[in-house]
């Protein structure tokens, strides 16, 4: 009993010293909304947040606080305290305030089971405003769709609003996750600059001029790439950072100019070193902050050849299956002129059937005629299948082709299909990656449309045996299909001069839900191979030695074995979220046209300061 009443008594003095300090404005807040539960009831309490809503129910005013981490419902009643309740009805959405008052049970029937703090109240007894606010351009307490410039305008607003807070937390989370992992590994996080030597990594670089040498730029690292291997020459073995990368592209949904990599590197290691402890890395993130999606485990892994034979593209979206088959050998006679000028000009037919599609209408087809074609295609042929007189037939009303295909054509289709009586084949001819392209898209589209894609599901795939080169019909010659330091497989090396269209290499990709979010390899680490891809690259020697001589020096000076890889952060983060852009998981991106809204900028700068930089601008238009 004496226990009893001892703590009573301490719980009544902290209160008045909990008031006295409010009242002083010593204290801002003595809980946060998490803190608060059923077991806090009775406590005195001051809490400091932003009005989320305000009800006037006939005397009592209802309050929902916001703090970060949450809701806590206060009611002001003027038979508890005038003054306080008087302090409320001036309360708008979004001022900063701060209330004091005892935690109470919310009476019965008035619980909110979705809310932390759903069975409790804060019985105000007043309440100071530490800051107004202007009316927001949009709702904060609703998740209602809003034009993005305006989100990007004031993302400061954006992100209070309960989805962007949840997409900042889980990138936290995630990094977090990241970070703890690779630690317990024996990896050091070690940072590199940001200013660095333009060198030729696949896109364009951003420049930066220099001050102190007129006329020569500095560039921002399309990734810490060379860096990273001069680190593994240096002896450390085991790297990663959270590296910030920069590179002067077009933008789409998954892409910006500045991006974020799990930028890692390992040496005396193989492809499957590297790969195993991807896997362990992705199965560790997704039961950490995602335990709630299933990620299909062990990770399968696609050859390059097999991922685009089977889905059109090398960053598949296994999560359903609608895979491409080849039907350039069943229509290679056909009386179709679209086929046969297709296969005689080299090209290939081939498609994908989408189960039960039989009756789309007209304008359904021609829909997807035109998504089609916006990827590049001619065309898109759509067959319909019927029941004919003797079995398998092409409704004529489905594609004007139908009378062109004969019926064992039809069948031959079908039967590679495994299609039946209702289906839609849809069809492309052209050259091979013109149809892969267009199919993969169609593909993901059909998938979307029969709502055949699971979103708990993250299906993560390994895609492997990639080739060392890619033809560049642009400007007739070899570009490196990941980077050029990139390993050739051993077996592939005599390839080199001969057939280096067909030299695979050591470079691996990890992809989840159709998303590429990383790309690897084994490096290069004998000066000789290295200098023999730059010139099959097309480099001239000088040039070589003035973009590469230091990392083919440093090859030379005991460069160990070693591989990496660099999983993209803002796309690993935007599929957990359940996101479709990248920039709804970033808190300041640049819109769809590099500009950033909020600060304005690409912007003018002061004459002065370009003569600093010894530049002179053209102006644009
Ligand atoms: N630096 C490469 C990239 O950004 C990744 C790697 O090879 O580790 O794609």
């Amino acid at each position: 009993m004496a226990s009893d009443e001892a703590a009573k008594l301490k719980a009544f003095v902290g209160s008045i010293i909990i008031l006295w300090l409010t009242k002083r404005e010593i204290l801002f807040r003595t809980h946060s909304s998490t803190d608060l539960t059923v077991r806090s009831v009775g406590s005195m309490v001051t809490l400091a947040g932003w009005v989320h809503r305000r009800r006037d129910h006939g005397g009592l005013i209802f309050i929902d606080l916001r703090d970060r981490d949450g809701l806590v419902q206060v009611v002001f009643d003027p038979r508890v305290s005038a003054e306080g309740h008087g302090a409320a009805a001036t309360l708008r959405n979004e001022y900063v305030i701060q209330v004091w008052g005892q935690i109470g049970r919310r009476p019965a029937g008035t619980e909110n089971p979705r809310l932390h703090t759903g069975e409790i109240e804060l019985i105000g007894q007043g309440c100071r405003i530490l800051n107004a606010s202007r009316t927001p351009p949009f709702y904060i307490n609703e998740d209602v769709e809003v034009e993005e410039a305006l989100r990007l305008k004031y993302r400061y607003l954006d992100l209070r609003r309960q989805r962007m807070k949840e997409n900042v937390i889980l990138r936290h989370q995630t990094v977090k996750c990241l970070r703890d992992f690779l630690n317990a590994r024996g990896f050091l996080e070690i940072e590199t600059p940001i200013l660095i030597k333009s060198t030729p990594e696949g896109a364009r670089d951003f420049l930066v001029p220099s001050r102190l040498h007129g006329g020569k730029f500095y560039a921002l690292p399309q990734s810490p790439q060379q860096m990273k291997q001069l680190l593994m020459v240096a002896g450390l073995e085991r790297y990663y950072q959270m590296a910030r990368c920069f590179r002067d592209e077009d933008l789409r949904a998954d892409r910006q100019p500045e991006f974020t990599q799990l930028d890692l590197e390992m040496s005396f290691v193989g492809q499957e070193d590297v790969l195993g402890l991807m896997e362990d890395m992705f199965i560790c993130l997704a039961e950490t902050v995602k335990p709630s999606m299933k990620l299909l485990k062990p990770i399968p892994r696609l050859t390059y050849d097999e991922a685009v034979a089977r889905y059109g593209t090398d960053k598949p979206d296994v999560r359903f299956g609608m895979e491409l088959r080849d039907l350039t050998g069943i229509v290679a006679g056909s009386n179709f002129g679209v086929f046969r000028n297709a296969i005689r000009g080299g090209g290939k037919v081939r498609g994908i059937c989408a189960s039960g599609c039989g009756s789309y209408t007209r304008g359904q087809l021609d829909d997807l005629i035109e998504l089609t074609k916006g990827y590049g295609a001619k065309g898109l042929v759509a067959l319909a299948l019927m029941a004919g007189p003797v079995g398998l037939a092409v409704d004529p009303a489905s594609s004007a082709a139908a009378k062109f295909i004969g019926l064992e054509e039809v069948r031959a289709m079908a039967a590679l299909f495994g299609a039946r009586e209702g289906d839609l084949l849809l069809i492309v001819a052209d050259q091979a990656t013109v149809v892969d392209r267009a199919l993969d898209q169609l593909r993901r589209e059909m998938g979307r449309r029969l709502g055949l894609i699971d979103p708990s599901v993250l299906a993560v795939v390994f895609v492997v045996d990639f080739p060392l080169f890619e033809w560049n019909e642009e400007e007739k010659r070899w570009d490196a299909k990941h980077h050029p330091f990139t390993a050739p497989k051993e077996e592939h090396i005599h390839l080199l001069d001969s057939a280096p269209g067909s030299v695979k290499s050591w470079a691996y990709d990890v992809v989840c839900n159709g998303y590429e979010i990383s790309s690897g390899s084994i490096r290069i680490h004998q000066r000789e191979l290295q200098e023999k891809i730059f010139g099959l690259l097309g480099y001239s020697r000088e040039r070589v030695q003035t973009l590469f001589g230091h990392l083919l020096e440093a090859l030379e000076y005991g460069a160990p074995p070693h591989g990496g890889i660099a999983p993209g952060i803002d796309r690993m983060v935007m599929i957990l979220a359940g996101e479709e852009n990248i920039r709804e998981v970033i808190p300041f991106p640049k819109n769809q046209s590099g500009y950033d809204l909020l600060f304005d900028a690409p912007s003018d700068v002061s004459v002065e300061q370009l003569d600093e930089l010894h530049i002179v601008a053209k102006k644009e238009g």
